[in-house]
């Protein structure tokens, strides 16, 4: 007799990522759906991995990671943040931030926790959350500013709330939170003990002369944060799978106490070359707006004055487009006409809601070279 088998996650399938990449793969089609770089990474830093792995760097690191990379993180946190943190006991190195998450997650919800998240939240948060016991609470955004209705946060945030996970810049929307939003946050904060998951991945992706406000730039935000980062986006390195969690030495020690189970440590070589790249290459990360801001403009641009509209992303490497002009159809089906019919992959947003309200937009990455978003463009204006 086989076995039965038990889901912990019986309604949820595979992430809308893998399923919309395997479709571009199966038809051929321009793949701008899953958020990832068609372009190198730098030069210097394929180099230093492979010194590193030459020079015998391929047993475990350190369980929190190799220090000179902490160090590293501290540095740019101080730099960019304006918040000193201590490399040894509040800087853990994991392979991704979707490991941070999921630490910072197992490490601070106990059974009949809730959550607060925000809808249209990045699919690993809610399944994360219900494998710890806890129980997520949506409040939605509403397009097509999808700002935070901090009255709704209010009337949400009761006793039982443990985690409150926001994600800025944000994905799927490109939308950003300003000093306002930080300022209710820490207002609605003063009165609980729940704690912040923070998921800043594209801190360094911000644009039109806008800056990154990381809860690592509020002392009463950063008491209380798992701040989770990822070096996959900033260094143009996703499969990489390297990033890290800044939190307080108390929550890092509950972090630590999951993430040695988990993975035990991220891969040494790469937390090697990253080390010494931030340490030799500063410009990389000070050119980063400027670069992706160039591409988002080179795809917009391309579809200037077409059925196809957008406020422009305020930050991350996406650009949501409405298509209510074109079609009227949901989503998902608007996304397996573009990819069956029209040869461009694109990610629908509807399926990151509980309750996804109307709208007609999908979401585009535009982390790719000239050539494929000008030949993406180009299938996006026939329709
Ligand atoms: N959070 C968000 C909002 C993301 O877009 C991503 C990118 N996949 C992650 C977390 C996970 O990053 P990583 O690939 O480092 O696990
Ligand atoms: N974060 C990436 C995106 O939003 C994908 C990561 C993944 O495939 N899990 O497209």
């Amino acid at each position: 007799m086989p076995p039965t088998v038990r889901s912990k996650l019986p309604d949820v399938g595979t992430t809308i990522f893998t399923v919309m990449s395997a479709r571009a793969a199966e038809v051929g089609a321009i793949n701008l759906s899953q958020g990832f770089p068609d372009f190198a990474v730098p030069e210097a830093l394929r180099e230093a991995l492979a010194r590193h792995v030459h020079a015998g760097q391929n047993q475990y690191a350190p369980m929190a990671g190799v220090l000179a990379l902490r160090e590293q993180v501290a540095a740019s946190v101080l730099r960019h943040h304006g918040w000193r943190v201590d490399p040894v006991d509040e800087v853990t190195v994991v392979p991704g931030a979707t490991e941070a998450i999921f630490c910072a997650i197992m490490a601070s919800v106990m059974p009949g926790d809730e959550v607060i998240l925000f809808d249209p939240a990045y699919d690993s948060y809610e399944p994360s959350v219900r494998m710890a016991g806890g129980r997520a609470v949506r409040i939605p955004l509403q397009p097509p500013a999808f700002r935070i209705d901090w009255q709704r946060v209010k009337e949400a945030l009761g006793p039982r709330t443990r985690l409150i996970v926001i994600n800025t810049p944000h994905n799927p929307t490109g939308s950003m939170l300003d000093a306002a939003d930080l300022d209710a946050l820490e207002e609605l904060l003063s009165h609980s003990d729940a704690l912040l998951l923070s998921d800043e991945v594209y801190e360094h992706l911000v644009y039109d002369g806008r800056r990154h406000l990381s809860v690592l730039s509020r002392p009463a935000l950063a008491e209380r944060a798992f701040a989770v980062f990822s070096f996959g986006k900033t260094f143009h390195a996703t499969g990489w799978k390297t990033g890290y969690c800044v939190a307080p030495p108390a929550l890092t020690t509950e972090f630590r106490r999951v993430h040695q189970f988990v993975t035990f440590v991220a891969v040494t070589p790469i937390q090697h070359a990253l080390a010494d790249f931030m340490r030799d290459h500063p410009e990389h990360i000070a050119g980063l707006g400027a670069f992706y801001q160039a591409k988002r403009d080179f795809f917009c641009d391309a579809l200037e004055g077409s059925g196809w509209q957008g406020e422009r992303a305020s930050g991350s490497f996406f650009q949501l487009l409405d298509y209510s002009r074109i079609a009227d159809v949901p989503d998902t089906e608007m996304a397996e006409r573009l990819v069956r019919d029209h040869g461009v992959a694109a990610i629908p947003i509807s399926v990151f809601y509980e309750n996804p309200p109307h709208m007609r937009l999908l979401r585009f990455c535009f982390a790719k070279q000239e050539q494929t978003l000008s030949r993406g463009a180009e299938r996006l204006l026939a329709l």
